[in-house]
């Protein structure tokens, strides 16, 4: 099938050709004629499969024959985070450019000011994250009484983000006469029952079994006998890897800066992205990954689903994601629209249940690449995980440093521990290793 065979209309079918599509998704085949059909939909989907072009595309043509009032917009977007609704807006931007149809983005983080101002002219298309929302529309700001179609995306990640009791105020106030839009990875039991309350007689469209791994993506456990030993794996890996870009996961917002403090002490040109730094930084490390400035982005999961950065080459999970399905959604921002993309995840011996968990979720065992990284460091004398990796050498270079001994850097410590003396040669002992290791 060819997007001119599906009752596009002209301006859609030239835009989407600029952006080099020519043939629809399954996703996009499917719900392409439903969303013309104002029916409901429920989409099982992950990203990756064109699951923003399914319903921008369609949307555009519907919303072309109305006008909006002001403050009263006529379509409404629910985003889980600021970074997915600046995609989604991004979409309507590209797929819309041969129509008049006026947008605003509602997102915490940004001027409250100019997004009244943007409401003021009237909006066709409202894209919004839950919390922001409400508290325009709490002030009188904003009306939603007059919003036709619903698009609720990744529904499951606004379960994760607590964001539940906030959607359902939204839809409570919604006309209900509306068409409904619901998107979501996976089908907890919580996100099945807010889809049978708000859709009425959807066309179900299931792409991929929701908890799969992209075939594109080849991925790798990295057994780390101890957590200090990350940034050695790393590095090894970043000299061996091919890596055009990656994002590099890390469970802890805190160790984030850390990670990335390692990382430019090497010379590789890095930034970070997690939810307690301003809006504006975000928006700029993440404009800068994808403009090729920076190579590698140092992460929590607020980058794990719905980011899209084409032709990212490598994805690292610094740490095991305590929620299987943050693995797949985390693995999957590489391997996109058909490329390939490889992915590694450090596992130390105290991940050992999360990685089982891991590959019970995806059905299959995650194929083990050993590097040699030499037998544990002893245990420091402060708590093992009480602090990031880097964090504990920097300390140990200052002493030395007071101690005017003779210069050794943080990275050598790290890097070289491959090499280590002699009691450190000869691999791993079997308790070092994950359960599913050992012999
Ligand atoms: P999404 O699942 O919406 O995050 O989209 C994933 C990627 O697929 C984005 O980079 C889109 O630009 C791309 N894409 C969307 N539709 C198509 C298509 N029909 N053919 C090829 N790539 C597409």
């Amino acid at each position: 099938m060819e997007f001119k065979d599906l009752g596009l209309s002209e301006g859609v079918l030239r835009a989407v050709e600029e952006a080099g599509y020519k043939n629809p998704t399954p996703i996009q085949e499917q719900a392409i004629p439903a969303v013309q059909m104002c029916r409901d939909v429920l989409g099982l989907a992950q990203t990756g499969t064109g699951k923003t072009a399914a319903f921008t595309i369609p949307m555009i043509d519907t919303l072309a024959g109305g006008r909006a009032k002001a403050r009263m917009p006529r379509s409404l977007i629910l985003s889980p985070t600021r970074e997915l609704a600046a995609q989604i807006s991004d979409n309507f931007v590209k797929y819309g450019k041969y129509h008049v149809l006026n947008m605003a983005l509602i997102v915490g983080g940004t001027s409250m000011d100019e997004q009244i101002r943007n409401l003021d002219k009237g909006v066709d298309v409202l894209i919004a994250t839950p919390g922001r929302l409400l508290d325009l529309f709490d002030r009188g700001k904003i009306l939603l009484a007059d919003i036709k179609i619903l698009v609720i995306d990744e529904a499951d990640r606004m379960l994760d983000m607590g964001f539940i009791p906030d959607l359902e105020r939204i839809v409570s106030i919604l006309p209900k006469i509306r068409q409904t839009l619901f998107f979501s990875a996976t089908m907890p039991p919580e996100i099945k029952r807010l889809a049978d309350k708000y859709l009425s007689n959807p066309k179900i469209i299931t792409v991929a079994p929701p908890s799969s791994t992209s075939t594109n993506i080849e991925h790798f456990m990295v057994p780390v006998p101890h957590f200090r030993q990350k940034s050695a794996a790393f590095y090894k890996l970043y000299q061996q890897e091919e890596i055009k870009n990656a994002f590099v996961f890390c469970n802890r917002k805190r160790d984030i800066e850390e990670v990335k403090k390692f990382m430019k002490s090497k010379g590789i040109k890095v930034a970070a992205l997690h939810g307690d730094m301003e809006q504006s930084e975000r928006t700029e490390a993440l404009a800068s990954f994808k403009a090729g400035e920076t190579q590698i982005l140092v992460c929590s999961d607020v980058a794990a689903r719905g980011i899209d950065v084409q032709g990212m080459s490598h994805v690292f999970n610094w740490d095991v994601p305590h929620n299987s399905e943050d693995y797949v959604h985390r693995i999957g921002r590489t391997g996109r629209a058909n490329m390939k993309g490889r992915a590694f995840t450090f596992a130390t011996p105290m991940d050992d249940k999360s990685v089982q968990a891991i590959q019970k979720l995806i059905g299959k065992k995650i194929e083990v690449l050993d590097l040699d990284l030499g037998k544990a460091p002893p245990p420091p004398p402060e708590k093992p995980r009480a602090e990031p990796a880097v964090r504990q050498h920097e300390r140990h270079h200052n002493r030395h440093e007071k101690q005017n001994h003779r210069h050794r850097n943080v990275d050598s410590i790290e890097v070289d521990s491959d090499k280590g003396s002699e009691k450190n040669k000869g691999g791993f002992d079997q308790d070092d290793l994950p359960s599913f290791l050992r012999k």
